[in-house]
């Protein structure tokens, strides 16, 4: 039992929390400089991760990657760059928190295997990635990372199937969690979602040329058109033979993660035809209708919140305020993991203003409260240039549960919702009051065409077993 824990625990700490961004091109053309295209593509992908970055190219069948450390535009330079030349390539930006910061952690994976070269980049979460890894160790495998993109490369090299792709695709058909995947044969550039399809991935056309990408903002940089979102249990394989596209898996009630609308998207990309700025905006606007409070102003948080400050403004009347300014120079507050450093990076990354503020009742309005430092901490900076009244609004339901599935948020005696009732945290953040948008609310506030969605951070409902007992850690 205390090893089932302690392998439980190493999850958690170490892979629950990866949040990244992926990107690939196929350039029929021969003209594109792929690798410069990439870096385009996952500078607009930096969002997604920022703990290491890296690119592969393929030249003719020989596969190149340099990955590293850091931010992509201090990775990559004009001369590593021009080095990586080929007619494909793929990226990848990493997010993590604690336990696994390292450069073996780093993506695209390289592999040489008996079927071909491969490399693979992944986006997501596995939850049977210990059991399989496991039985590979038990069976002489040697793994170099903790990453579950490492697991799906064994599983390629160890198919019995002959063919890469029919060895990709069997590999895809044994793991169970959250993934999109895009890799590189020695011939092909190959895209893949999850059958839930928790994260996203979108196929686009630049010129002759196809790319995917976790997000569609990265073809407004490069220039490229969006053809579709890949769905959920599909394949999808470009070639010197064009662009085919099969299910790999019967398809499961679909679940997109739904913090993905809510926080983790950019605000310009579009999921299932929704824009995910108006989305957050009608959120807003939902979040007025439910709620009843006076104020001079609605604040965002900035920048998550202002999507959905403009929309409760709207609804509400309230005049909309830019009461707080954000130092775009500081990284995300939950990059560094010891509390006393999260505490200082929000004081250095939002700034109240006093003219706006001092003796008025104020709305302050952010997309989501995880473990309740970033409020907390605002709520503190707004009252001591005296704000008469501070009522937090946040436009999601209260995060009590943990994600399996790759969204970093954390572990549940982490989770403040998990701990507190609305009113317990409402006196710990030290807002006046305190309003949740309710689940129903975010729901209808999305119209993304056809696409459910999981609420499991919210309401506890996984849609796939995660073999762990989500109350065992919790003390
Ligand atoms: P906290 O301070 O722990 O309550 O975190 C809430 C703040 O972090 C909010 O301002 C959110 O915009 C932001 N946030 C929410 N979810 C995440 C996430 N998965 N990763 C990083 N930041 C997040």
């Amino acid at each position: 039992m205390a090893d089932k824990y302690r392998k439980q625990d190493r999850r958690l700490m170490d892979k629950m929390e990866e949040e990244c961004g992926v990107f690939g091109i196929y350039a029929s053309d021969g003209k594109c400089d792929v690798a410069n295209l990439t870096y385009l593509g996952l500078h607009a992908l930096q969002h997604r991760g920022q703990e290491s970055a890296g690119i592969c190219v393929n030249n003719s069948g020989e596969l190149r990657v340099y990955k590293d450390m850091g931010l992509v535009t201090n990775i990559f330079d004009e001369e590593k760059l021009s080095d990586l030349t080929g007619e494909m390539a793929l990226g990848h930006v990493r997010y993590s928190t604690t336990g696994s910061s390292l450069l073996a952690n780093a993506q695209p994976l390289l592999v040489n295997s008996s079927k071909g070269d491969l490399s693979l980049a992944h986006n997501g979460n596995l939850v049977n990635s210990d059991e399989i890894r496991h039985n590979l160790e038990e069976q002489g495998t040697i793994f170099h990372s903790t990453l579950d993109t490492e697991v799906i490369a064994h599983l390629v090299a160890r198919s019995f199937k002959d063919d890469i792709i029919e060895a990709i695709t069997h590999s895809l058909q044994q793991i169970k969690g959250a993934f999109s995947i895009v890799a590189m044969t020695e011939d092909s550039l190959i895209a893949a979602r999850d059958p839930y399809g928790f994260r996203p991935l979108s196929l686009g056309r630049k010129g002759d040329n196809y790319v995917v990408a976790s997000e569609t903002c990265t073809f407004d940089i490069i220039g490229a058109e969006l053809i579709r979102d890949i769905e959920p249990g599909e394949m999808v394989i470009i070639n010197e033979d064009g662009i085919e596209s099969f299910y790999y898996s019967e398809q499961r009630p679909n679940t997109f993660c739904v913090f993905e609308f809510i926080y983790f998207a950019r605000p310009d990309s579009i999921i299932g035809g929704q824009n995910v700025h108006l989305a957050r905006r009608e959120m807003g606007r939902q979040l007025a209708r439910e709620m009843d409070v006076e104020a001079d102003s609605v604040i965002p948080v900035p920048s998550s919140g202002i999507p959905s400050a403009l929309g409760f403004s709207e609804e509400s009347g309230i005049p909309y305020q830019q009461g707080i300014l954000r130092n775009k120079y500081v990284g995300r507050t939950f990059i560094q993991p010891t509390q006393e450093i999260r505490d200082l990076k929000v004081r250095l990354k939002l700034n109240p203003i006093k003219e706006i503020i001092k003796d008025k009742k104020v709305i302050l309005i952010d997309d989501s409260i995880v473990r309740g430092t970033t409020s907390k901490q605002i709520i503190r900076m707004v009252r001591s240039i005296g704000a008469k009244e501070v009522h937090m609004a946040i436009s999601s339901p209260p995060v009590a549960y943990p994600c399996y599935y790759g969204m970093d948020t954390s572990r549940r005696k982490e989770l403040i919702a998990g701990q507190k009732d609305i009113e317990g945290i409402c006196q710990h953040i030290g807002a006046d009051s305190l309003h949740y948008l309710s689940q129903e609310g975010l729901l209808n506030s999305i119209n993304a065409n056809g696409y459910g969605f999981c609420t499991a951070c919210f309401d506890g409902e996984y849609q796939i077993e995660t073999g762990i007992d989500k109350f065992a850690l919790e003390k």
